[in-house]
Parts: structure tokens; C-alpha cells; sequence
């Protein structure tokens, strides 16, 4: 069996680095989903529009964007129930991040 260190890298930076038996990362983010690098410094971030936090501001439709997504998950969900549902106040969580 292998060991791994994790190569899961935090927004400022920092690479976790914690040993683990998965090539993906450590038990904590080994399910996190790859970071894209920011478009204009590099920095790696899982941000939707390839931005990093800093860089991010100027392209930032996060609200337009939320409600697009809503949007098409009413829509999905329509498809298949028939009718608009109300989505949970939980898919706000996002935005406080
Ligand atoms: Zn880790
Ligand atoms: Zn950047």
C-alpha cells in the first residue's frame, strides 16, 4: 500500500501535507474536488468562474450565478415533479461563505 501526503492546497496557499493512504488526499479532503488555478495569479481555487478570492471580485455575478443554478435545479426538479418546489433556505449557505 502506498502512502500518500496530501496534496490538498489551502486559498493562501499551504499545502495540508498530511500522510495519507489515498493518492486524492487525506481522510479530511481527499473528496474535495481538484482546484483550478487562478486564471490571472495562479492560485489554485475551486471558484466556478477559475478566479481566485482576490481576483475574483471583478467577474463576481455570485448572486446572478446562485439563482442560475437555482434556476436550473427548479427546472430539473420540474421535469420530473411536475411543478416549481420551493428549494430549502440551505442552498443560501454558499453565499455566506
Ligand atoms: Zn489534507
Ligand atoms: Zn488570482
Amino acid at each position: 500500500m502506498g502512502f500518500y501526503s496530501c496534496p490538498y492546497t489551502f486559498i493562501d496557499g499551504r499545502i495540508c501535507g498530511k500522510g495519507c493512504y489515498r493518492q486524492e488526499g487525506c481522510a479530511l479532503h481527499w473528496k474535495i474536488r481538484p482546484r483550478t488555478p487562478c486564471g490571472e495569479c495562479g492560485m489554485p481555487t475551486t471558484s466556478s468562474y477559475g478566479m481566485c478570492v482576490k481576483h475574483s471580485g471583478k467577474y463576481r455575478r455570485r448572486v446572478n450565478y446562485q439563482q442560475k443554478k437555482r434556476d436550473e435545479l427548479r427546472a430539473k426538479i420540474a421535469i420530473f415533479e411536475n411543478h416549481i418546489p420551493d428549494l430549502p433556505d440551505s442552498m443560501h449557505e454558499e453565499e455566506k461563505a
